[in-house]
């Protein structure tokens, strides 16, 4: 570095921008060091991603760190070890009201500084070194809340970033901090007289430190103003105007520690005031009307297509659709009769078996090209085990085995679900013919009254959610029925719909001012409702299973469902759902997670996708509102 003429003008301390965001390092009266934002930076935003210098816990003590600057800058890490970050990280000063959070990531050896809320040009950013400030080396300054207002960003979900939960293995290394952290300060005990004392004291409030601001709790706590009548929904309706007139006792509500009486939240669920019964009518909706010979007799680009939604299993299964997937597979090549008995006995005895395998018959008889007659006899996957492992095994168990020749053969990866998929597979290796459900990425499998029944639901659906709208909903509906007897599917599982039983919602969380108020939840609520009074009261299930509440029941809805509702729709033991909006972003089904179709959940259900020609527009609902 040149430097023979000196900056004189220059101030010192000022470092200029470090980074793509601009933030600077500056000297500021009475706060020493500190970054600060050179323009404004989003909620949200990553400021830097810190690699950190990771000590033990004995490197740290047995070196006396904290005797040192350094025990100013550390952070507590995993297993009592302490950790200096580096790049900006060890820079940001202390707020009981901090703009930036930070997250541990113990694997990657980083820390993640996260702006927590909207900062202004030449706004400080600050962390939270600890929520009680009794147990800082510093006084820190008498900061003043930023109250949160409906113009941060707009849906108020910064105020949520506050909040990081942690994955359980950080939760877990938190809380053998706190308890170090415990034993530290019982260690210490009260005295704090000697330089050496307050040293100690500086490590406690280091604990103390990550205990309150890393991803293990919740973080910096902020006291937040709620702005009244911040909903969802960015505009606010003019029934949460009226609202302000409306007298509820029960609404005392603590926000971060602090207590206010909120007048316009609803009650709790579980209140008696609640108003969710007669939110609910105990009301049979019409019939779906529909012509059988309907939408059948249209060309397909007039009434639409149904697209499966592909939840994991059916992405899984399309993989084992394919007869080109093999797997390689070690196996033994013997004459017929020579050592046959052996040969088997050692399959059964002397090696295990992989579940990978399951699917192969044990032996494949072939001809070779001199016309002799030989047998294959599978033994153990390729990548498992190497030839001279499974010739030492062979050899132990039986001298002769270990002098026949072992082979590597491709070998179908799955078994066969159709006679077509049997007669191709078993040119490779013979395999096990397990027919299954038969499962269609399209409407083939549809007959065409079915198809003009679906119709027929997506249509009503349809004309509801714009019947919403015209309300001051956002634009959902749904309708819930079983098919028509004539619709049965063929299958031996098949639990009969409870008789006569359906229900139709929209989303209602505007006008009831509830955020759970999705359209699928009011409609499975209706369903329940009135499964609990007569005729729907009187039944017996007919068999185990009947009656859970949507059993063998098909729902229409205008938007694909978010998690939760997908959620409870499992629960409910649907069976197949129609919808006609996907929502990339936070639906239940393509959307994410594939809630429909899981091996590790328990129930399965089909959902479609209906393309056909419909506006768009009239439907449209921002992306980050789970429907
Ligand atoms: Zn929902």
């Amino acid at each position: 570095m040149s430097t023979d003429t000196t900056r004189k003008d220059a101030d010192p301390v000022t470092t200029g921008t470090i980074n793509p965001l601009a933030l600077s390092v500056e000297e500021r009266p009475g706060r020493g060091r500190g970054v600060f934002a050179s323009a404004p930076i989003r909620a949200g935003t990553v400021l830097e991603v810190a690699p950190v210098l990771v000590l033990t816990k004995e490197q740290w003590e047995g070196g006396r760190m904290d005797d040192t600057v350094l025990g100013e800058y550390g952070f507590c890490w995993a297993r009592g070890g302490m950790a200096l970050g580096l790049g900006i990280a060890s820079l940001f000063n202390h707020s009981s009201t901090p703009n930036v959070n930070f997250v541990r990531n113990f694997a990657a050896g980083t820390i993640t500084f996260t702006t927590s809320r909207a900062v202004d040009t030449d706004e400080e950013l600050c962390i939270c070194y600890s929520a009680d400030e009794t147990k800082l080396w510093f006084l820190p300054n008498g900061e003043r809340p930023r109250p949160a207002t409906p113009s941060d960003d707009g849906d108020g979900l910064e105020r949520l970033a506050a909040l990081q939960l942690a994955p359980d293995d950080a939760e877990r290394e938190a809380r053998e901090d706190k308890e170090r952290a415990r034993e530290t300060r019982r260690q210490a005990g009260g005295n704090t007289h000697s330089a050496k004392e307050a040293r100690r004291a500086k490590w406690r409030a280091k604990q103390e430190k990550m205990r309150n601001g890393g991803n293990s709790e919740i973080v910096a706590p902020q006291p937040v103003a709620v702005a009244s009548g911040s909903g969802l929904l960015s505009e606010p309706t003019s029934h949460r105007s009226q609202d302000s007139d409306r007298t509820v006792t029960s609404g005392s509500n603590t926000v971060f520690g602090q207590t206010e009486t909120r007048a316009d939240l609803p009650p709790p669920l579980h209140s008696d005031s609640n108003k969710l019964r007669s939110e609910v009518p105990a009301e049979v909706p019409p019939l779906l009307e529909w012509d059988e010979a309907g939408p059948s007799e249209l060309p397909e680009t007039q009434w639409g297509e149904l697209r499966r939604a592909r939840g994991p299993i059916e992405i899984e299964e399309e993989a084992e659709d394919d007869n080109s997937a093999l797997i390689q597979v070690w196996a033994l090549d013997a004459s017929p009769g020579t050592l046959m008995k052996e040969v088997l006995d050692f399959t059964k005895k002397g090696v295990p078996l992989d579940e990978r395998m399951r699917h192969l018959k044990r032996v494949r008889r072939i001809t070779d090209e001199a016309g002799e007659e030989r047998v294959l006899v599978a033994l153990a996957m390729a990548d498992t085990a190497n030839e001279d492992e499974l010739r030492a095994l062979l050899s132990s168990y039986d001298e002769r085995l270990g002098a026949l020749p072992l082979v590597v053969v491709d070998t179908p990866r799955s078994a066969a679900k159709t006679t077509e998929q049997l007669a191709v597979r078993n040119t490779y290796w013979p395999v096990l013919y397990t027919p299954g459900v038969q499962r269609y990425s399209n409407a083939r499998g549809f007959s065409g009254p079915k198809l003009a029944w679906v119709r027929a639901g997506i249509e009503r659906v349809l004309a509801d959610a714009l019947a919403a709208k015209a309300r001051g909903e956002l634009p959902v509906a749904v309708y819930v029925t079983s098919p028509p007897e004539s619709l049965y599917p063929q299958s031996d599982g098949f639990i009969p719909p409870t008789d006569g039983l359906r229900g139709a919602a929209a989303d209602t969380r505007t006008s009831c001012d509830h955020p759970l108020r999705h359209g699928v939840l009011n409609a499975i609520a209706s369903v329940a409702r009135l499964r609990t009074v007569p005729p729907f009261s009187e039944i017996t299930p007919s068999r185990n299973g009947a009656d859970y509440l949507l059993t063998s029941m098909s729902l229409f809805v205008t938007h694909e469902p978010c998690v939760m509702c997908s959620m409870a729709l499992l629960h409910s033991r649907v069976r197949e759902v129609f919808f006609v909006f996907p929502r990339p972003r936070a639906g239940g089904f393509e959307g994410s997670f594939g809630v429909h179709s899981r091996r590790d959940l328990n129930h399965r259900f089909d959902a479609w996708r209906w393309t056909g020609p419909v506006d768009a527009e009239a439907y449209a609902i921002p992306d980050n509102v789970e429907i």
